[in-house]
């Protein structure tokens, strides 16, 4: 199924699935108890918006090679995490806005996993249980931003730079997709997930046994080779196929949010 979250033409904010027929809405937690409502929306009454809103963000550094053969035998012991704030969210067709005083950043085409049931210290083997389903994240960085001391929070973390969607995907096999991105409609990035360094169960076990996962936990796997450094006015469209085309544009800061 395709989840979705959106707003109508009143502006209301509504949660969905999406069929032939059009958007179906439902209610409730959509990792637990929901139910449709019975109301039915057309897709052109509707803009979508980030189709969740979640409880963390963790995105794992640097997790593909260019191909097979260069995968490593031994895997780091300790992978390098990190953590984005929920409020760098966005959803399709909004912009990324670029801190003032750099004017390039850089885009990252990764598939998201959402969390859908508590997870601590779980197995490899039994790691799909607790996922509830996939979207299309941009893991938004600007490198200028990342700590001489070698943290990269900073610079992964301004609003706007996290767009998801357009739909969370629960019938996807994360191990048979490829993860795309084209820059004003150039492909830019476009790799199989059997090229990730750690692949997606032993990464999320690994995060099972430090933290407990919780429902709306969104994990960024890692972006494939071809991330670009990009300015004001580009346009980049972050896709998986089976999952769907996350469009959003650069554009400059405003006036006044230059950071001090
Ligand atoms: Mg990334």
């Amino acid at each position: 199924m395709k989840f979705i979250r959106f707003k109508a033409q009143d502006d209301s904010i509504h949660k969905g699935i999406i069929t032939d027929e059009g958007i179906d809405e439902i209610k409730g937690d959509i990792y637990g108890e929901w139910d449709y409502t019975g109301t039915t929306f057309a897709p052109r009454d509707i803009s979508l918006l980030a189709p969740l809103e979640p409880n963390q963000i963790i995105g794992i550094g640097a997790n593909y090679v260019a191909q097979e053969q260069d995968l490593p035998s031994e895997l780091p012991e300790i992978p390098v995490f990190f953590f984005k704030p929920t409020s760098s969210v966005i959803g399709p067709n909004e912009e990324i806005v670029i801190p003032e005083g750099i004017n390039q950043v850089k885009f990252e085409s990764e598939l998201a996993v959402v969390i859908g049931k508590e997870a601590k210290n779980i197995a490899e083997s039994d790691i799909l249980d607790y996922v509830f389903g996939y979207t299309v994240g941009n893991d938004v960085t600007a490198p200028q931003f990342f700590h001489q001391d070698g943290h990269w929070t900073i610079g992964k973390s301004f609003d706007t730079f996290t767009p998801l969607g357009p739909v969370i995907e629960t019938e996807l096999n994360p191990f048979k997709v490829n993860v795309e991105a084209r820059l004003n409609d150039v492909e830019k990035q476009n790799s199989s997930t059997n090229l990730m360094i750690i692949p997606i169960l032993r990464m999320i076990s690994y995060l099972s046994n430090v933290m407990t996962l919780k429902p709306g936990d969104v994990i960024l796997t890692g972006s494939p080779v071809g991330a670009e450094l990009v300015g004001p006015g580009d346009v980049i469209e972050c896709s998986i196929k089976e999952i769907g085309a996350l469009e959003n544009t650069f554009a400059e800061a405003k006036l006044g949010a230059k950071i001090r």
